[in-house]
Formats: structure tokens, sequence, C-alpha cells
């Protein structure tokens, strides 16, 4: 079997991690590239775990930046998961049988045995071996059992409604290889493995009997997960071996840092992708930001649509140091694609943003929203700063008389230029308030008057708009009278005239 089929098996415990998303992203583009399938399997072995409504979050989530399945699960017209493909079912709680047939097998074959120890024992355990400063495993004292002694403990377990566990009996000579796509060759000594549970004493299989057996029955060819399951994949090839089946590729993607070299959690800051495009980063700014988590098109090229990725993506291009988690490069991304977005578009994606702000736009034109957006574009970084960058175009702004003062001039100065900018623009016919006019008049008004363009300017942007940093005063002027006709420029001049003492 030729075909790429490859899978993201998320568990369903809430929220979409930013280092998910990459995880779900990498193995989208390889099979999107080889022409494969990728399948999206729910791993919902712990049922502890489980939180109601994951599933569609991711698939919303997963949705939103374009990243699409071709098995598994899809949202259905109702909003709620739906399963479709051949080798369903795709929720491992739904698959227990297929389970329980393979682990009797492999008890059949003494591959795997019954493990009846206690709590207490397993940690008395543990503890004896942390104590002599050894790495905490299973003794096997289980897989010594006689069968005698297996049928005596299992009736005693049945008589009290108990279940044991299943452990895996790992080879206990020789090593397992892991031939890595991206870490290359990793030798495991078979003795330091732990003989690992595969089948809880509820019933429900653990992660690693789950995986083995439902990327064998799926088809998977590549398995392409985080670093941190590099660990669990000599007991996955093992499995593989013990049923008799040819393991899958497997490719692990190094792990995500902060740029202190921390695992990013929760504690330090966003890690969740719902929270990035709340905050009104872009998703294709977002792919193509996680996209560069670990992977390099070997050029200078940096910005890539999701087509653009398909086309380059290669595995042999993911590095294997950790990449960091540079907020300050998301956020360039992130105005890279803004600038791309028509003023149109923009102000569409804006609204929500304004709304929360408090913004009423139904009250404003939408001529007048474009005019604010096409001047703050430039400058934005992502979508939720528009509340903060923009609140004075829908209310005057506060003033701080001091600000309005030129650094090399006077209040005095600072006051009468105010009004008499006030009186200029009062007699300044409506037709003359173009940017391009206003620019032209204005600084006609400085050269008649003999004034300089600071001691005349800078007062004039700042009682537009109360800001110490801001568009400039023929821009805000020019926006200002889209949204409500010259008045507005002349009460705010003349507030702030007023306003210094
Ligand atoms: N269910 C595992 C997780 O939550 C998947 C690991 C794998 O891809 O094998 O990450």
């Amino acid at each position: 079997m030729n075909t790429i089929r490859t899978r993201f098996a998320p568990s369903p415990t809430g929220f979409v991690h930013i280092g998910s998303l990459r995880t779900a992203l990498f193995a989208f583009l390889f099979a999107r590239k080889n022409q494969g399938h990728i399948i999206l399997r729910v791993e919902d072995t712990d049922q502890n775990r489980k939180v109601e409504g994951a599933v569609e979050n991711l698939l919303k989530v997963m949705k939103t930046v374009g990243v699409e399945f071709d098995e598994g699960f899809f949202l259905n017209d109702a909003g709620l998961a739906e399963q479709k493909g051949e080798f369903g079912p795709y929720l491992q709680s739904q698959r227990l049988d297929l389970y329980h047939e393979h682990i009797a097998k492999l008890v059949e074959e003494k591959k795997a045995y019954y493990c009846f120890c206690s709590e207490q024992r397993l940690e008395d355990l543990r503890k004896e071996q942390t104590a002599l400063k050894k790495p905490p495993m299973y003794d096997g004292h289980c897989r010594r059992l006689s069968q005698d002694e297996i049928d005596k403990q299992m009736a005693e377990f049945k008589a009290a409604g108990k279940n044991p566990v299943v452990r895996f009996a790992i080879p206990t000579s020789g090593q397992t290889i892991i031939e890595d796509l991206i870490y290359g060759k990793i030798v495991y000594e078979n003795q330091l493995l732990d003989d690992q549970v595969l089948l809880k004493s509820d019933g429900f299989p653990t992660y690693h009997l789950a995986v083995v057996i439902d990327d064998h029955f799926m088809q998977i060819s590549h398995v392409i997960r985080g670093e941190e399951w590099i660990p669990s994949t000599p007991k996955h090839i093992l499995l593989y071996q013990a049923f008799g089946w040819e393991a899958p590729k497997f490719a692990h993607l190094p792990l995500t840092l902060n740029p202190d070299k921390s695992k990013l959690s929760k504690r330090q800051g966003d890690v969740a992708v719902e929270d990035f495009l709340a905050k009104g980063y872009l998703p294709e700014a977002l792919i193509n930001f996680v996209a560069f988590l670990g992977w390099n098109p070997k050029t200078e090229q940096e910005i890539f649509s999701l087509e653009e990725l398909i086309n380059q993506f290669d595995l042999n291009k993911i590095n294997k140091s950790a990449p960091i988690f540079d907020v300050g490069k998301l956020d360039w991304m992130n105005s890279v694609y803004i600038k791309t977005k028509s003023d149109v578009e923009l102000v569409e994606l804006l609204k929500p943003y304004w709304e929360k702000a408090g913004v009423e736009i139904n009250k404003f034109s939408n001529e007048f929203l474009q005019a604010v957006t096409a001047l703050e574009k430039e400058r934005l970084k992502k979508l939720s700063e528009i509340g903060e960058r923009t609140g004075y175009y829908f209310a005057a702004p506060a003033v701080d008389p001091k600000l309005l003062v030129w650094k090399k001039s006077t209040s005095e100065d600072a006051k009468s230029k105010l009004n008499e900018l006030a009186e200029f623009f009062e007699n300044l016919p409506e037709e003359k308030f173009s940017r391009e006019n206003l620019e032209t008049e204005v600084k006609n008004f400085i050269a008649a008057k003999n004034y300089d363009n600071g001691s005349t300017l800078w007062p004039m942007r700042v009682a537009l708009t109360g800001l110490e940093k801001s568009p400039g005063p023929f821009d805000a002027a020019a926006v200002l009278f889209i949204g409500y006709g010259k008045q507005e420029i002349v009460k705010r001049l003349k507030s702030a005239a007023a306003s210094i003492i």
C-alpha cells in the first residue's frame, strides 16, 4: 500500500494548544503535499479528562485556520461533530471491542499478562526504587505468576467485582530502534522499558494499546506527533511486533519553547489557538507563523499562503532543535497580513472588536469606518488593538493641556494658534476638506502668517486626537470631517484652546 495516510489524534480535553495546531498543520501539509489522507481520530481513553464540546471546538478552530480532514470527524450543519469514513469509528471509546479482542490474543500468546498488584504495592515499589536512585518501573511480579496463581487471583478479583489490569510483557533483552524521520536513529535497551499497562481496570485501553491498534487498522503510513511521545514509541514498535504488524513511519516534532527556553504553558500567557484568534490574529497569519515553528523553507521567503506551504512542505526541512515561540514575529506576520486586506474587508473584521470596545458602530457610516481603517491599517499589529487606537474618532478625546504645547513653544502660543485654526476651519468651504486640500490650505495659512509647522501642527494634531503619537493632523482632520463634518474639528480645536489657562 503506497497511499500516504496520516492522522491527528487529539484527546478531547478542551482548548486547542498552539502546539497541537502545529502537529495538525504539519500532518495536514504532509498529507496534502503527497496526495495522501489525513484522519482526525479522537483519543478519549482517559474518560476523566474528557470535556464536553471539545471536539466541536477543535473542529471549529481547525476550520477557521483552514486545516481540513479527509476522514474522521466533521462539523455538520447543526454545528455538531459527526463521523465519516470507512475506517471508523474514529472515537476510541467506541472501539473497545476491538481492543479487548486484541488484548485477549496477546494474553493468550503470553505477550501480555494480568497484573493484580494493588496501588499500595506499586506505590511501595516506586518509593523503594526512588530511594535506591533507580528509575521507577514495574518489577514483573505478576509476570512470573503460575497459571494456578493467576486463576486464584482472578477468581478473587471477580468475586470482589474488580478487574486486573493487563501489562505488556516487554522483551527483557535486545534493543528496539526508532528510525525517526526527523531525529534519525534512536536506540532503546529493552530491559530499561517498563512493562506498560495496556488495559486498565475500567476496561479502557491505555493510549499505548489504542494508538497502535488504531494506527494499524486505520492504515496509517506516517505518524506525525510531538517529541514528547518519543519515549513511548519503542513500546509501540514492540507492540506492532507482538501483533505481527508492520509499524508506520514516525516523525516526531521538536517541542516549541518560550524565549527563556521554558515549556509553553497556559501560566505564561496565551497558548490556546482560540485566544490568539480572539485577540485578532488573522487565521492566515497564525498558520504562517505556526508553520515556521520548526519548519523552514531554507530560503528568505517568510510569508506563505496555505497553498504555498503545501507546495513547499517537506519533513526533511524540519529542524531538530526546539523552535522558539516569538510573539514579536507573530505580530509582524499579522501586520503584514492585515495590510493585504482591503479597507472594506478589514472594516468587517474590525467591527466585533470596536463593539467590544464599546463603540456603537451602527451609528457610523461605512465610509467613515473605512477611512479610520485605512489610516490605522499600516500600524495595526492585531485587530484587538483597534479600540484603543481609534477611540478619539468615536468620542472627543480628553486632552491633556500640557501635551498641546509644542516643545519649542509656550502655552499662550498654543492657545492662540488653536483659536486661529478653529476660525480658519470655520471659514474653510466644505469642499476643501479632502486630505490633500487640507494639507495645502493649512500650509498656506501657516506660510501667510509666517508661523512654523511645529508650533501650529503639533497642537492641532493633539487637539484632534488627544494623543502624543497618532496619525498626522491632516489625516485626522480629513477622517473626522467624513464622520462628523467640519464642526467637529472646530469644536475640538476650540475646546483644546479653552483647556489651556
Ligand atoms: N492523544 C495523543 C495526544 O493527545 C496523541 C499522541 C499521538 O499522536 O500518538 O497528543
